[in-house]
Parts: structure tokens; C-alpha cells; sequence
């Protein structure tokens, strides 16, 4: 077992029971104020703890940090110090944050300047995103859209069991957690028999997505395998990869998602480790047909992650629409790593790459609008009694997720967005 994750610790700094941030998880972000410029932090419970402060005050003397890693608007420079750096910050963190180690505990002074309410703070995007892939590995998800659109009988299409699907996304606009987007324009074909029309999309959806970002980089002609991926994962984070459906249905063919897509992505602002989250494996999805052999793998390579979704109206109570959970996906993140880079793709420090819509095998656990109300022929009822068939203008969609075992949450914060109006 990983120390820093035994659930015996507990930590000086009060953490209620509900926190997404106890000692265990100790995610990474990026967090800026109104009298500080951008640098790394670190979650525990409300309070974020600042790494360049604590650096500066001579906390990780030991692990010879230079402090432009910690003052930084990306967490790349930190992720490239390697696995031992990241492992050996945050074991030292959680020493630090030990209710039985008085270093920090008991010295007021450094506790003013190293700790803040995450309400005080402004949260960035963690990590400067080079590139974006998004997959498709929830089979629930492929079998219901291959349903509605192609061939209920034939819902998966041939190639999907045997490689992890997936298409090239744009890195510039993946936003961080509370960052706003316009309605997307675009060109839709809302009558089968006459041309196409221009206008804003009027089918608008979240897709219910986790996302993991690499930690190590390869050269071109490399292959990351099945049995070494994890080393080459920093952490996860959740992710809605918002999707204008009308768009999208008139453009995607021949070659899949375009601007239906491009528009707006939006992630969670702290990166759980996926060392954080090692106790939380669970075995992977059975699959059959058996895979080639670069794509088999040994060990629990799912994780159990509960994920939900809720559409908040303006100045209105929010609704869950969706409770479903990350181990209902088909293909491993391993699987996923394996795949991208067989032949000899390169992968870059900050890379990211999705899950695809994670929707489990019930419709309350489907992960987009499009599944939920079944292309708009079962519309769910809000809590203030209107309806939706998709996204409206001035929703708030909210992703949350935790893994929980022997009394430790592990959460993730929120995924939090609204669909503003379409810019004119
Ligand atoms: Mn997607």
C-alpha cells in the first residue's frame, strides 16, 4: 500500500466527512488570488495549502525543488520532475498535514502564509494541454447511440470490441470548472429533404467524462504497453465534452466529430493522483472477443468512481440526471495508452485524453441528454417542474465523482459550466 493513502491518517486541519479532500487524496492544482500570482496547490478538506509558499519556507528541503515548478501557471514543469518527485511531494505533504507531526501543525505563522479557503481562491487550468483525445469506451454508451441512429440489432459497429475507438479533439478550448461558454453556431440539417440551415445549435448536451493526463513522455517509434502505462499517468480529472447534436449529426461523417465538438470542453480544476486512487481498483469489464495481444493486461485496471450529473436552471435548485460510475467502461485507460501509441504516436507531458461518455447499463446511469431522453422523445422533469430535452440556454451542468472504501472519500470537485446564450 501506497503510505500516503493508509486510511488511518488523519490530518490536524478539520476535514468533514463529506469532503472530496481528506489526507488521503491530496490532489494538484493550479490556484491563483487577488494578491498572488498563478502557482501549484494542493486540496485539504476547504483549504488549499500553497506549495511555493511552503517551498520558500523550506518544507521540502530534503527533495531539492527549484521553486519555478511551484510558481508557475502549469502544472507541466512539476508533472516533469517525474513519478519519484510527484510521490515523494506528496508523502511529504501528507506528513506535513499528520496530526502527529508538529512541523507545520504547531507554527502558526507559516500555516497564514502556506494556507487558504478555497472559496478565497481562483482556480486555473492545471496543466498547459498540448493535445486532446477523446475516446468511446463505454460499451452502454456505443450499444445506445449505435442503437438510436444505426441498427438496433447490430447496435456496436465490427471494429468496436477489438480497439479502443477514438478521434483527435482541440486542445485551445478545454476550460477549466466555471468558465462559461456561448451556444455553438453552426450549420444543421433539421429536415431530412431539404439543404442544411445556419444558426445556433437547439441540441445541446453534456457527455458524462472522466479524463487522465499524462505524467511522462515518449519519443516518436515509441509504444507504451498495457504492463507500463500507469507510469505514464499523472492523475485524473472529470471532464464534460459538451456536444451540439445537430452539429454533430449533419458533419460527422466521413470523419467523426468536428464542431459539434471544438467549441468547449470543461475539467475539473484538481487532479487526483492515480496513485490516489490505487485502492479504488476494481476488475476491468469482461471482454469478448479476447484482444490482440497489445492490448491484453494483468491485474484490476478499472476504477470504481461514482459519477453524477446535475442540470442546474438560472437562479433555480439543481437536478441529478444521471448517477453512473467510471467502472462501467469497456476499455482501461491502460488499454487506451496502449492503443494511442502503437504506432509510435508520441505523448507529451499535460496530454490529455477522455474516457468518451460513460454511461452504465440503467437509464438513470446514462452519462449525456441524448441518452437520458432518448433524442428527445422522453424529456426528464427538473425540479422546478420544467422540462429538458437537452441543454437550455443559462443551464448550469454539474459533473461530480468520489470513490469511497473503508471510511475514505476520495473526490474530485466539481465540473461546473453554464451554456450562455449564442454570442451575436
Ligand atoms: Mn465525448
Amino acid at each position: 500500500m501506497i503510505k500516503a493513502n493508509d486510511p488511518s491518517l488523519r490530518s490536524w486541519i478539520e476535514v468533514d466527512p463529506n469532503s472530496d479532500f481528506p489526507i488521503q487524496n491530496l490532489p494538484f492544482g493550479i490556484f491563483k488570488t487577488q494578491s498572488s500570482s498563478p502557482r501549484v496547490g494542493v486540496a485539504i478538506g476547504d483549504q488549499v495549502l500553497d506549495l511555493a509558499i511552503l517551498n520558500k519556507l523550506g518544507f521540502f528541503n530534503n527533495l531539492h525543488i527549484d521553486n519555478s515548478v511551484f510558481t508557475n501557471q502549469y502544472l507541466n514543469d512539476f508533472i516533469a520532475l517525474g513519478s519519484n518527485s510527484w510521490r515523494n511531494v506528496r508523502q511529504r505533504i501528507s506528513d506535513l498535514l499528520n496530526v502527529e507531526n508538529a512541523e507545520l501543525r504547531d507554527n502558526k505563522e507559516a500555516q497564514a502564509k502556506a494556507l487558504q479557503y478555497i472559496s478565497n481562491v481562483q482556480m486555473q487550468i492545471p496543466v498547459k494541454i498540448g493535445d486532446y483525445t477523446d475516446f468511446y469506451s463505454s460499451i452502454d454508451h456505443a450499444t445506445n447511440v449505435g442503437k438510436m441512429f444505426r441498427d438496433p440489432a447490430n447496435a456496436l459497429l465490427p471494429n468496436w470490441k477489438h480497439l479502443p475507438v477514438g478521434y483527435h479533439g482541440r486542445a485551445s478550448s478545454v476550460t477549466v470548472s466555471g468558465t462559461n461558454f456561448y451556444r455553438p453556431k453552426g450549420q444543421t440539417k433539421p429536415i431530412e429533404t431539404e439543404p442544411p440551415i445556419f444558426g445556433p445549435c437547439k441540441l445541446l448536451d453534456f457527455e458524462l467524462e472522466t479524463a487522465f493526463i499524462i505524467g511522462k513522455e515518449t519519443q516518436l517509434g515509441d509504444n507504451i504497453t498495457t504492463a507500463n502505462a500507469d507510469e505514464h499517468i499523472f492523475g485524473m480529472v472529470l471532464f464534460n465534452d459538451w456536444s451540439a447534436r445537430d452539429i454533430q449529426t449533419w458533419e460527422y461523417v466521413p470523419l467523426g466529430p468536428f464542431l459539434a465538438k471544438n467549441f468547449a470542453s470543461t475539467i475539473s480544476p484538481w487532479i487526483v493522483t492515480l496513485d490516489a486512487l490505487e485502492p479504488f481498483r476494481v476488475e476491468g469489464y469482461k471482454q469478448d472477443p479476447k484482444v490482440l495481444p497489445y492490448l491484453e493486461y494483468e491485474g484490476e485496471k478499472n476504477i470504481d468512481i461514482n459519477l453524477e450529473v446535475a442540470i442546474q436552471p438560472i437562479n433555480g435548485e439543481e437536478t441529478i440526471v444521471s448517477n453512473s460510475n467510471y467502472k462501467f467502461m469497456y476499455w482501461t485507460m491502460e488499454q487506451q495508452l496502449a492503443h494511442h501509441t502503437v504506432n509510435g504516436c508520441n505523448m507529451n507531458i499535460g496530454d490529455m485524453l477522455a474516457s468518451g461518455t460513460i454511461s452504465g447499463p440503467t437509464p438513470d446511469s446514462f452519462g449525456s441528454m441524448l441518452e437520458i431522453t432518448w433524442r428527445g422523445t422522453k424529456p426528464v422533469k427538473l425540479k422546478d417542474g420544467s422540462e429538458r430535452k437537452f441543454i437550455n440556454d443559462n443551464d448550469t451542468v454539474i459533473i461530480r465523482g468520489y470513490s469511497k472504501k473503508d471510511g475514505v472519500r476520495i473526490g474530485f470537485g466539481e465540473c461546473k459550466a453554464m451554456a450562455l446564450p449564442a454570442k451575436n
